[in-house]
């Protein structure tokens, strides 16, 4: 058992490892945007694209206890901003609904299930913000490894990492202010129906993104 304890603790981040890391995220004026915090650690499973790429490639070949600043351009983050992504819509698209500067909402667009963010609102016309709230962002992320493992077969079909009582257990969840009642708040489903919402746009935020669960 102590040979097994001493493998596991210097197991290196590598593909089909399941990490778990505590991280602050700053943006370039060292105001912290996010933190792991009291969520406790983030687990990912690395090479699946769970977290931006930029994080990625900084926690490759780390072990355990290993600390880190990481910066991500906005290349290997979420993207620059683009004002392609703005669109005009009549304030009677939102029906009964009382638009607000700032509220976030999914919607379909050309690109996909998007993110999109009320940016102004003049008189009857509203303005979209497809961009990610942090695209055109710099980021400096102070990370810590806590543990790495290897994956399991199942984790790797799945492309994220499983809890403890299975897919999507407890505690995973970060962010998502859509994570109440979303993906991943039924019991029973730890094969097949858990974890079949998409949500492509949300999914890489903290390996559980903004607004999902990590389970796509
Ligand atoms: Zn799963």
């Amino acid at each position: 058992m102590a040979v097994n304890s001493t493998l596991l603790n210097t197991m290196r981040v590598a593909k089909e490892t399941v990490v778990a890391i505590e991280y602050t995220l700053k943006d370039d004026q060292g105001n912290i945007i996010d933190a792991s915090g009291e969520r406790g650690p983030m687990e990912y499973l690395h090479g699946a694209q769970n977290i931006i790429p930029g994080l990625e490639q900084g926690v490759e070949g780390l072990v355990a206890g290993d600390t880190k600043n990481v910066l991500v351009p906005p290349q290997l983050g979420y993207g620059e901003y683009s004002e392609k992504l703005l669109q005009l819509v009549p304030l009677t698209a939102f029906g009964a609904n009382t638009p607000q500067v700032g509220m976030r909402f999914h919607a379909e667009t050309n690109l996909g299930m998007r993110v999109l963010t009320i940016k102004k609102i003049d008189g009857e016309e509203v303005t979209l913000d497809g961009n990610h709230e942090l695209a055109g962002k710099t980021l400096h992320f102070d990370i810590k490894v806590v543990s790495v493992r290897a994956a399991e077969p199942t984790e790797l079909a799945h492309g994220h990492p499983h809890q403890s009582g299975g897919c999507c257990g407890g505690g995973g969840c970060g962010s998502g202010e859509s994570s109440e009642g979303g993906c991943c708040s039924t019991e029973e489903g730890s094969e097949g129906g858990c974890c079949s919402t998409e949500e492509p746009a949300a999914q890489k935020q903290g390996g559980c993104g903004s607004g999902g669960c990590g389970c796509s």
